[in-house]
């Protein structure tokens, strides 16, 4: 299956390392992928339901409101029934935090601008401490200490940081060290910053992400802008988009995003398409639509691609593990872009998805054994008619360099 050479993978930062339940954050482990419940944490059943979804779509750790008593509560009967690590978001009462810890949840998210009193925050990290939990100290451009707002004349980056180092302060204390943390804003261009200089700061595991980025697609190209900048920067260790959609769009785009830039192995299918142009044989997008859909349900980690013609498809998806490419009224498909069958046009999607469980069964090598003899031959008689009827210069170009070099003759008075 197509992965990234070692050489083509971002070198990560060094950091510690911390554990949240059996998810091991920091210290080169593999950047997880988190999400937030939007249920009422008291609803057991229902918190519950969206766990199991959100950790079927590959999310490692979860993170549930502990806003009430009632979701402390709903906290003790869910973390023992919870497919993936658990972690309670505390903003306001750090009580919250202790009666999560009670609840057994694997981990908590503090956010130092919501609770202030140090004998408050101590007072949780010595627990913390003591039961061998980690803590997000979650800072949040939007809910900035105003002391700090005040020093720095506004919300920055150093205001952020010195937010976190602050907490890190009275965690210190106590003797407590296993943290994680975040320095999340809106605005991008301030996030990356704020990460950036954290990241030159303390070698604490960082959790990254852009707050209230919206719903998709405008929320999800923001979170991107700034999770990937970093990422490819080897800053970030876990991440989580904020996505104003389902929680479960949120671990697909994080997932997306991590295996995109090689940091996580592929889980699942990876469907490439030509952007189409005037040589195209047949209709792209719908055709990927409909190969999108026919694979999706196979959760299969292979890389698929749909080109329009053969005269250029193959070649161009050459380290796609299987691909279709249309012409003449037939699908020429391919395996790691040598043609292994020709089908009728119409049965293009279903030659996929037969292809896609014989990869899935016996891998590439299985697939190449399969080829049919007279695919190869059939394929190239379908591409040199295609070159004899439209040519090799889709654009004319040739012709094109002509006229521009006649052009460029008659205008320089040199020549
Ligand atoms: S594969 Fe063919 S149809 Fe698709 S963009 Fe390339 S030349 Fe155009």
């Amino acid at each position: 299956m197509s992965e990234l050479s070692p050489q083509t993978r971002y070198p990560r930062r060094d950091t510690r390392q911390l554990k949240v339940g059996d998810v091991a954050v920091g210290g080169g482990a593999p950047i997880s992928v988190q999400s937030m419940t939007t249920t009422k944490t008291a609803d057991v059943e229902g918190t519950l339901q969206q766990i199991y979804a959100l950790a079927g779509a590959g999310c490692d750790i979860v993170r549930c409101t502990c806003n009430e008593e009632e979701a402390a509560e709903g906290l003790a009967q869910i973390v023992p029934r919870s497919p993936i690590p658990i972690i309670a978001d505390i903003h306001h009462q750090y009580r919250r935090a202790l009666e999560a810890m009670e609840a057994g949840v694997q981990g908590l998210r503090l956010n130092p601008g919501n609770i202030r009193r140090p004998e408050h925050i101590k007072a949780v990290a010595a627990e913390a401490r003591d039961r061998g939990l980690p803590i997000r100290i979650g800072v949040n451009g939007g809910s900035l200490d105003p002391s700090l707002y005040e020093k720095h004349g506004g919300l920055t980056a150093e205001a952020m940081v010195e937010s976190a180092l602050q907490e890190i302060a009275y965690f210190d204390e106590v003797g407590f060290t296993d943290i994680k943390i975040s320095v999340k804003a809106s605005n991008v261009a301030l996030m990356i910053d704020a990460y950036r200089l954290l990241a030159d700061t303390v070698d604490y595991p960082l959790h990254l992400g852009v707050t209230e980025a919206g719903p998709p697609p405008a929320g999800l190209v923001k979170a991107t802008a700034g999770m990937a900048t970093l990422l490819a920067e080897g800053i970030g260790d876990t991440i989580r988009y904020s996505l104003t959609a389902d929680p479960v769009e949120e671990v697909r785009a994080g997932r997306w995003l991590l295996e995109s830039l090689g940091l996580r192995e592929r889980r699942g299918l990876d469907l490439i398409a030509c952007p189409s142009c005037g040589r195209a044989e047949v209709d792209v997008i719908e055709v990927a639509g409909n190969a999108q859909k026919a694979l999706d349900g196979m959760n299969i980690p292979i890389q698929v691609a749909v080109m329009g013609c053969v005269v250029n498809g193959p070649g161009e998806a050459r380290e796609a593990d299987l691909g279709i490419a249309a012409g003449r009224k037939r699908g020429h498909l391919f395996v790691k872009g040598e043609v292994v069958k020709v089908v009728p046009e119409p049965e293009m999607v279903d030659a996929l998805v037969e292809w896609a469980q014989i990869i899935a069964d016996g891998g590439v090598e299985e697939a190449l054994r399969r080829k049919d003899d007279s695919a190869a031959a059939e394929a190239e008689a379908d591409r040199a008619l295609l070159l004899d009827e439209k040519g090799d210069d889709a654009n004319n170009a040739s012709e094109k360099i002509q006229n521009i070099r006649s052009l460029d003759a008659q205008t320089d008075p040199g020549a």
